[in-house]
């Protein structure tokens, strides 16, 4: 017989599959970064996985980014047999691989002007974005290979920067793929099996309609990719449209916070802001004020827009230990 593999969004695992079975577990903590409230969660799944590890035709992988892996490695180490085998998938062979494509992409841009010339591989290795690896960067590259993208990265050595500076000349140019855009960030994803959130689109003010998203498909694949929550059991009508890597979806979503804090508060979906928005006084392992390079801070009248928003869902109790409302908790008498 041979092997099999079941793919496992966090926290949804199976407490027993069948031999020979490779599960592989990821979106742990959050789909683009992490929400801090779901460590309990995580300690139900690590308890249902050694479980599963008990049996020995079996094999787990749990795929996280090296940062969330090392600090969870430390505060999950009751559950140590699944992070007994640590493998990184960074290697330099890899990252030689990419300065190659990013070379022959400068070599094939026949435009002299095009601002691909000025960029150097020492842009890429250096700048704010050292949080960010390589390949990345040089995919992103050769993805959205325009002016507005390529100017602002040679100015500023920031491939997050320079993402916000493409989504803004997009709002300008390409207004329906824009929109799109944004909706999915709004959204979380997309699926023609959900209904289209027409409140969300008159209050954001957008004009799509959910026919022209067929219409616009050609050029939002440049952006998303579709996804099947369960690869055994697939059909075009469950499929999810996410994109293709968080950091792309990351890159919206600050490119919305900057230019409205208080409609992604009261509109984006909750997951996003939990995992992304930290509050201005947060302090990260004892320094004030240390967001990461991927997380936006908010002011207090959107913190408390938002805890609104959550006692209405009915889960704010859920969340009252996350950092965005544990300092505002006095407050809600
Ligand atoms: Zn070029």
């Amino acid at each position: 017989m041979k092997w099999e593999s079941k793919q496992c969004q966090f926290p949804d695992v199976p407490t027993s599959v069948n031999d020979k079975t490779v599960v592989f577990v990821y979106g742990w903590f959050g789909l683009w970064h992490d929400d801090l409230c779901s460590k309990d969660d995580a300690k139900v799944v690590c308890e249902k996985l050694n479980k599963l590890l008990e049996n020995d035709k079996l094999k787990v992988i749990i795929a996280m980014r090296s940062d969330t892996y090392s600090k969870y490695k430390t505060e999950l180490k009751n559950y140590d047999p699944l992070f007994r085998n640590q493998v990184d998938l960074s290697n330099e062979k890899l990252l030689d691989d990419y300065l190659k494509c990013f070379t022959r992409l400068k070599d094939s841009c026949i435009n002299t002007q095009c601002q691909c010339h000025n960029l150097t591989e020492e842009m890429l290795r250096k700048g704010k974005d050292e949080s960010i690896g390589m390949p990345l960067k040089v995919e992103i590259i050769l993805k959205y290979h325009e002016h507005f993208l390529l100017q602002s990265y040679c100015d500023d050595s920031d491939i997050l920067t320079a993402m916000t500076a493409h989504f803004k000349a997009l709002k300008e140019n390409e207004r329906p793929i824009y929109e799109w855009i944004m909706y999915i960030c709004l959204k979380g994803h997309f699926s023609r099996s959900e209904s289209f959130d027409k409140d969300l689109v008159n209050k954001v003010q957008f004009q799509i309609k959910m026919s022209s998203f067929n219409e616009h498909y050609g050029q939002l694949r440049k952006y998303i990719r579709v996804w099947f929550g369960d690869p055994q059991n697939v059909s075009a009508y469950d499929a999810q449209y996410v994109f293709w890597h968080p950091f792309i979806y990351i890159s919206a979503f600050h490119y919305l916070y900057k230019k409205d804090e208080t409609t992604v508060m009261n509109y984006c979906n909750v997951n996003a802001i939990l995992q992304l928005v930290r509050p201005s006084s947060y302090t990260n392992k004892g320094i004030p004020s240390s967001t990461s390079y991927i997380e936006v801070s908010a002011g207090k009248a959107n913190v408390d827009s938002l805890r609104k928003r959550l006692r209405k869902l009915g889960i704010l109790n859920k969340y009252k230990d996350h950092p965005l409302l544990k300092d505002t908790d006095k407050n809600d008498q």
